[in-house]
């Protein structure tokens, strides 16, 4: 996905590209973000680095929207896609499956020890929280309550851009053109963001009370019983920037939806498959949901792949009802992409990766809050595992954001492609609502060494000074 300031990264990456040999602007047929000038071309890539056409050497920090957590071309997965090729390239899964699926689904449903016991498989984040929405509903129309129709999500969320799971994210910006065709079954209650949310004087405990009692609030007026699901990511990407649940926020948010007979969706497309330090994000705060989506660290970029972990009592209703989840799609289950997802996850367990993930994390953390943490608008670095934001504020007392205009996030993102800095950020951050400010993320690969966090963190710091003006 592209982030939140989409329009205005590209513009301001176009306003700082060199034009081409001939003085003119570079055309394409393409529709890009910007639909009249292309960004940067990659022409190769490997390990953390990629190479553009006019030669520029780029350390890929944020293995582009925090996907690529294996680096580049990694050979192990490279094999096991031309094996898989070998083998079969595609069967279409109402006719048959694979040893690939298999294999991927069997991965991952003991990784929770059999607590989620079947995996859909998807090509997408997006496709597989439309999926969670739907089996969610079919799960509640099976189980004889078909007055749940409605869901609750988050405010200033991202949980992809189908309308489906575009109604259930909270990004203002994002919406509002698609808003008269969004589902109108969708309320939105705060997110735990406690830089802007947390009060004065008021302590984590009280804050994450107070949530709950905001949720359970909205459980309330749109009655109980009506609610289908409560959507939220584990850990907030690319819209709060990095924002790990407080202590208990997941126990109270599970409970509740417990207490009410409603589902718990939790989003782990980006903080999942590794991110945060544990294959599931949700298992730090010992926290299962009733369905699960993960994408980007499933098959890190090598191919397009998502996935819905499917609780076994969602799974128990449907099987005992009519058998059969009514939605399904060409490439479900695609067998090369299945390959390369379990080629990648071996690769995570078998090279300790996600150890390096928890050692490092932290020393990424304090490195950037060292160098980056005392500059006057910079509010905050927060993050967990190889998951970091750092918001930028015009004023630091008081929290007031840049203005939109300024394009921040995105010329920050523009000015690290340059020559002299060579480093690809993560724009995030929601300016665009004017709800918090703009953020710049990292999300390095899992393999990555403390020498290259040296690296990223002397990069970022210098690109964030020159955008700042410093
Ligand atoms: N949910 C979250 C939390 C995401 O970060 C994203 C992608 N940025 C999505 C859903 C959508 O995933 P995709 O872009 O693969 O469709």
């Amino acid at each position: 996905s592209l982030p939140p300031q989409t329009g205005t990264t590209a513009q301001a990456a176009a306003a700082t590209r060199p034009p081409t040999t001939n003085g003119s602007t570079p055309t394409t047929s393409v529709l890009h973000a910007n639909l009249n000038s292309p960004p940067p071309k990659i022409v190769s890539a490997s390990g953390n680095y990629l190479t553009t056409s006019t030669g520029t050497q780029i350390f890929d920090a944020t293995g582009g929207a925090a996907v690529s957590c294996l680096g580049h071309a990694h050979p192990r997965v490279k094999q096991a896609i031309v094996d898989q090729l070998d083998t079969v390239e595609y069967t279409y899964s109402p006719f048959f499956t694979t040893d690939a699926s298999e294999r991927l689904a069997e991965r991952l449903t003991k990784s929770t020890n059999g607590e989620m016991s079947k995996v859909f498989i998807v090509s997408s984040g997006t496709e597989a929280i439309e999926a969670a929405l739907k089996l969610a509903r079919q799960y509640f129309v099976e189980k004889g309550e078909p007055e749940r129709t409605r869901f609750i999500a988050r405010e200033q969320s991202y949980h992809g851009n189908t309308l489906g799971s575009l109604s259930v994210g909270g990004h203002k910006a994002r919406r509002k053109v698609y808003e008269p065709l969004l589902s109108e079954n969708v309320s939105f209650v705060s997110p735990p963001y406690p830089y802007r949310g947390m009060k004065e004087g008021e302590s984590e405990e009280e804050y994450v009370q107070r949530l709950g009692q905001e949720l359970e609030g909205e459980f309330q007026r749109v009655g109980p019983r009506n609610v289908c699901a409560f959507v939220a990511e584990t850990m907030s990407g690319l819209t709060l920037g990095a924002v790990p649940p407080p202590k208990n926020y997941l126990q109270t948010i599970k409970h509740i939806c417990d207490k009410h007979g409603a589902l718990l969706i939790l989003d782990e497309v980006m903080s999942g498959m590794g991110r945060t330090g544990t294959l599931h994000a949700w298992s730090q705060d010992s926290v299962t949901p009733h369905l699960q989506t993960v994408a980007k660290g499933l098959g890190a970029g090598y191919q397009p792949i998502g996935a819905l972990l499917v609780h076994r009592h969602v799974v128990d209703v449907l099987s005992h009802g009519t058998g059969s989840f009514v939605h399904s799609q060409t490439y479900q289950g695609h067998p090369v992409a299945c390959a390369a997802a379990c080629a990648v996850q071996k690769v995570v367990e078998e090279e300790g990766l996600m150890q390096n993930v928890r050692e490092l994390g932290p020393v990424l953390g304090k490195a950037l809050q060292k160098r980056l943490g005392g500059h006057a608008n910079v509010g905050e670095v927060r993050g967990r595992g190889f998951m970091w934001g750092i918001e930028l504020v015009q004023d630091k007392p008081s929290k007031t954001p840049f203005p939109a205009s300024k394009k921040l996030a995105a010329t920050i993102h523009a000015t690290g492609l340059r020559e002299e800095f060579g480093i690809s950020l993560l724009p995030g951050g929601g300016v665009a609502d004017g709800t918090n400010g703009d953020v710049v993320m990292l999300a390095p690969a899992y393999n990555i060494t403390r020498e290259d966090v040296e690296l990223i963190v002397e990069r970022t710091a210098k690109v964030v000074e020159r955008a700042l003006g410093a």
